[in-house]
């Protein structure tokens, strides 16, 4: 196979889902991570191993990527996209849930790269792909603390893009604005996300999943020498 390995956190639904079919088509051996293993294996794509891993485990995490190494050879890109946006005003939203989005958003993503990025390094070559959004670049109102993990996720990767520039890895951040997936079922507050889905059929609608993973196609299919730092994908009637 002369297409390589590409790891895919949060692969059950979304965007994550949407990538894994157009890298499978384009030819990649996958690993696909998320909690539920049923979706995953509902994909039913070639040359894929499928993990049932939460991003907060690191022991799991890394398992699944020896796994998949010993399987498919070295992993040439990882796309950390697991993540949770629980909307709360931060007058009353628990710290739980506070807890829940940075374990996830942030330091599941901070294990992603730290299980990888040695290899890469020694390899002079690979590709970390951190999907973001675009309350990691501007704030909006109940956002306090989901806003906090993705502004976090643009730091963390612009220092990381620095420390691995001299070793060819590229670190590039997907921002996307709002797209339609199953982001929004997870909120515990019904009157923040009945707001959303009402401000979504103001616009007309939003993104799909699919265009969001052709964002990420088009990022990770650049040259190696090339590395699209940052990319900011909205719909076109998103004014905020
Ligand atoms: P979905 O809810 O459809 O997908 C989220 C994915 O993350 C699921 O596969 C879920 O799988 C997985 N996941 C969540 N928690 C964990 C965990 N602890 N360990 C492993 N996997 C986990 O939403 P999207 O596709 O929209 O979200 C993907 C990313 O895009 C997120 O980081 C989100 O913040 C970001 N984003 C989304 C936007 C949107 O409007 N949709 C806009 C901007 C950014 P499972 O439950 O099976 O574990």
């Amino acid at each position: 196979m002369d297409k390589k390995l590409v790891v895919i956190t949060g692969a059950s639904s979304g965007f994550g889902a949407a990538l894994a079919k157009k890298l499978s088509a384009a030819g990649h051996p996958l690993l696909l991570l998320a909690r539920r293993l049923d979706k995953l294996e509902a994909l039913d794509l070639p040359h894929t191993l499928c993990c049932s891993v939460d991003v907060t485990d690191r022991q799991a995490f890394t398992q699944a990527i020896e796994q998949a190494e010993q399987r498919y050879g070295a992993v040439d890109c990882l796309v950390n996209n697991a993540g949770i946006m629980l909307l709360g005003s931060v007058v009353d939203q628990t710290p739980t849930e506070w807890q829940q989005m940075f374990s996830t958003n942030v330091i599941g993503l901070l294990h992603g790269m730290q299980i990888v990025l040695d290899k890469m390094k020694q390899r002079q070559s690979g590709t970390i792909i951190n999907v973001s959004s675009v309350a990691g670049v501007k704030t909006y109102e109940d956002h306090a603390a989901y806003s906090g993990t993705k502004f976090a996720v643009h730091g963390i990767s612009e220092s990381v893009r620095w420390e691995m520039a001299p070793h060819n890895v590229r670190v590039i951040t997907i921002s996307p604005g709002a797209a339609e997936t199953e982001l929004l079922d997870h909120m515990s507050s019904e009157a923040i996300r009945e707001d959303y889905k009402s401000w979504k059929s103001s616009i007309g609608g939003v993104m799909s999943a699919n265009d969001v993973a052709d964002a990420i196609m088009f990022a990770y299919q650049m040259p190696q020498h090339v590395c699209i730092r940052d990319l900011v994908l909205t719909p076109t009637r998103q004014q905020n």
